[in-house]
């Protein structure tokens, strides 16, 4: 299961945020917050679901807010305010050692830079999500060769990073991921770096694992193409704002506004 509930989440970044969130909740917008009292909104009352299996793409600009969106979900980023419930836990009410353990079981997140360790080997790369949660060397190996194999780089293993392309390390960080098999992963730009037709491998490679495995997976990128190949339903972010959620043909069919049309324009 991997169920998530957005509340009425806030990040304002800034020495004074509740002053920010009473100046939201007053109806000013993310202009005049900045003008006011020099907060930055990153995330302005956010609430919707994802479902238990479903990709979720967050969409948007370079600074909507995508990046502070899924980072308060694992509370890589503390919220200002709101709620995250994952299967009906409230993820923004656990202590620090239930939080280690939130993030080992249910959700791991892919980085867009990889994030690797270029003294390591692919396995023990692979591995290290598992290292953190303190997963014996054997286990943490034989499941790291698993993940690896899902991404298809079984005779890699005893390898190092820069013997691999970009997108055989992107896909180390991917198996990083995997390997800890979580309910929910959440990738960050995780395919951004990469050139066009490896981007469309790494894209194929996750359809395939999610036909595998029905994860909920939170996928972050800019890319409206990235994002209506993979997207079961899009969420698209206009400076900090949720201004809509849905399935690609609904968003299609009826914008919310010029914003979201202009992201869509071209596609028919
Ligand atoms: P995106 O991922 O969509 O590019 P971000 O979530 O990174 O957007 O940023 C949203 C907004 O919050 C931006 O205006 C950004 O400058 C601001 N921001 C992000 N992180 C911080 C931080 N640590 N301190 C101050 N402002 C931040
Ligand atoms: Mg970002």
């Amino acid at each position: 299961m991997g169920q998530i509930t957005v509340e009425n989440l806030y990040k304002i970044f800034g020495s004074k945020p509740q002053k920010g969130l009473e100046l939201l909740k007053q109806g000013h917008d993310k202009a005049s917050v900045l003008e006011k009292t020099g907060m930055t909104v990153g995330v302005n009352n956010a609430s919707f679901t994802i479902e238990d299996g479903e990709i979720f793409v967050i969409m948007g600009l370079s600074g909507s807010g995508k990046s502070t969106m899924v980072r308060m979900l694992n509370r890589l980023i503390e919220p200002t305010a709101g709620r995250v419930l994952v299967n009906g836990e409230d993820v923004t009410a656990m202590n620090d050692d239930e939080l280690v353990k939130f993030r080992l079981h249910n959700m791991s997140m892919v980085f867009q830079s990889f994030a690797l360790m270029p003294h390591q080997t692919v396995l023990d790369n692979a591995a290290f999500g598992l290292e953190l949660a303190g997963v014996d060397k054997a286990k943490r190996h034989e499941r790291a060769r698993e993940a690896l194999a899902q991404v298809g780089l079984t005779g890699w293993e005893d390898q190092y990073p820069k013997q691999l392309s970009g997108g055989m390390q992107q896909r180390v960080g991917l198996a990083r991921g995997l390997a800890v098999d979580p309910e929910i992963l959440l990738m960050d730009e995780a395919f951004s770096a990469l050139d066009p037709l490896i981007r469309t491998e790494m894209q194929d490679e996750l359809l395939k694992l999610q036909e595998e495995h029905q994860r909920t997976i939170v996928f972050i990128s800019h890319d409206l193409d990235e994002a209506l190949r993979i997207g079961d339903r899009i969420a698209i972010m206009e400076g900090g704002n949720v201004v809509q959620v849905g399935a690609p043909d609904e968003i299609l069919q009826n914008p919310a506004n010029d914003y979201v049309r202009a992201f869509f324009r071209g596609v028919d």
